[in-house]
């Protein structure tokens, strides 16, 4: 299987399983997690996958999409650790090789089209069909293999339109950008996929977390100068500048209308997860699970929440000094202005509140910049915005856009 989220593989899947979730509770009794492993591992000694994995038996194909989905699914335990980002690169690396190899796209995720419609007096010249000199690789390098519909295209590409041939409504593809999209594509299918597996990994079996185990080792070794460069990984220090739109809003202070949601609701929990347990090992997570006493929250982050409900118009807990006990209901300490470590628990440390609830509550909030796009928890925007960050102050590449 070349793309394990092209139409051909989800036909497979819809085929044999009906959805996903059903796939994932079969894979535990049909591979082991080493199996799956060996998608990835050959990232530890070469840059290249090796020759093995690239060629597929059609026999095999179901197997070999078990062991990529078993990869989701136990990423759905850390969906933003440095798991998730090697896996990441290494499913991406292999795919695209595999579909260099076949030298074809169709069936893949990528909604392209075979080329037609191009004047040939259009064609002849962007392809230099007139320049004999040209060498064979390179005219092949030059044709224009796919087309993709704008509204499609647009959504992927980070170029300027005056880079590609565009003709009524399509953006006209070399085999290379078409390549190039489609590695875009997989990564963010690939970042939808395990948040939205992150959702239901309370259903999952064992299997998944064993397995998120080994690819913490694995990940872990693949990362090390990385890991040594910045030293601990998860909690760190807030990085204001990072935050997105919504929380920054919040920040700001609000009006009356919305205090309650900007500050109790969606800035407790995004500072509190941000701050001290980014990626969370399971659903039901408490406080006292992430850190040994109560100082970072009562030094870093709620000085934080009061100064912004400060701000607000009235100021919030001026006008309501209740809501402090409301602040630490939401951290899950019961409703309490006086709590302990071990009071964590009592109630539900809630977790950020999804764009689409944000949105719904507190409309004035959403202003999505560009790295919004594909990303529907405020956490999830401010922890790929952190990795990237971190990975262009060790020299592995920063910013590369939303
Ligand atoms: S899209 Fe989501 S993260 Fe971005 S501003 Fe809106 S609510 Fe916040």
């Amino acid at each position: 299987m070349s793309d394990p989220f092209g139409r051909d593989a989800q036909e497979l899947i819809r085929r044999e399983f009906g959805d996903v979730l059903t796939l994932l509770e079969r894979i535990p009794s049909s591979i082991d997690p080493d199996e799956a492993l060996s998608l990835v591992g050959w990232m530890l000694k070469s840059n290249e996958p090796p020759g093995e994995l690239l060629r597929t038996d059609p026999l095999e194909e179901l197997r070999d999409l078990f062991r990529f989905y078993a990869l989701l699914g136990a990423l759905a335990f850390s969906p933003y650790g440095i798991e998730a980002e090697f896996v990441k690169k290494a499913t991406a690396k292999l795919y695209r090789a595999r579909i260099e190899r076949k030298g074809s796209l169709e069936g893949s995720l990528l909604k392209i089209e075979p080329t037609e419609g191009i004047p040939e007096r259009d064609r002849k010249i962007l392809e230099r069909a007139m320049d004999r000199s040209l060498p064979e690789d390179e005219r092949e390098k030059l044709k224009l293999k796919y087309r993709m519909h704008l509204s499609e295209f647009l959504e992927l590409w980070e170029g300027s339109l005056k880079e590609v041939y565009v003709r009524k409504g399509y953006a006209y593809l070399r085999w290379d950008e078409a390549l190039k999209l489609w590695e875009m594509a997989f990564e963010r299918r690939f970042d939808k996929a395990v948040s939205l597996l992150a959702d239901v990994r309370d259903e999952l079996p064992e299997f998944y977390e064993e397995l998120k185990e080994k690819l913490e080792e694995l990940a872990g070794e693949y990362f090390k100068e990385r890991l040594e460069k910045l030293g601990k990984v998860g909690a760190k220090p807030l990085r204001f500048d990072l935050f997105p739109p919504c929380v920054k809003e919040a920040l700001k202070g609000v009006p009356a209308g919305m205090r309650n949601y900007a500050i109790t609701v969606l800035l407790t929990s995004f500072l509190s997860y941000a701050r001290i347990c980014p990626n969370p090992p399971r659903k039901d997570v408490r406080v006292k699970d992430c850190v040994s006493d109560l100082r970072v929250i009562e030094e870093e982050i709620l000085p934080v929440i009061i100064e912004a409900g400060n701000r607000c118009k009235p100021p919030l807990f001026e006008d309501q000094p209740h809501e402090i006990k409301n602040i630490w209901y939401h951290l899950g300490f019961g409703l309490t202005d006086k709590p302990t470590l071990e009071d964590s628990g009592n109630s539900t440390w809630y977790f950020p509140p999804n764009c689409d609830k944000i949105r719904a509550n507190a409309p004035q909030l959403c202003k999505p910049d560009r790295y919004c796009r594909g990303v529907k928890n405020p956490l999830t925007y401010y922890l790929r915005r952190l990795a990237r960050e971190e990975r262009s102050e060790t020299g592995e590449g920063g910013e590369e856009g939303g």
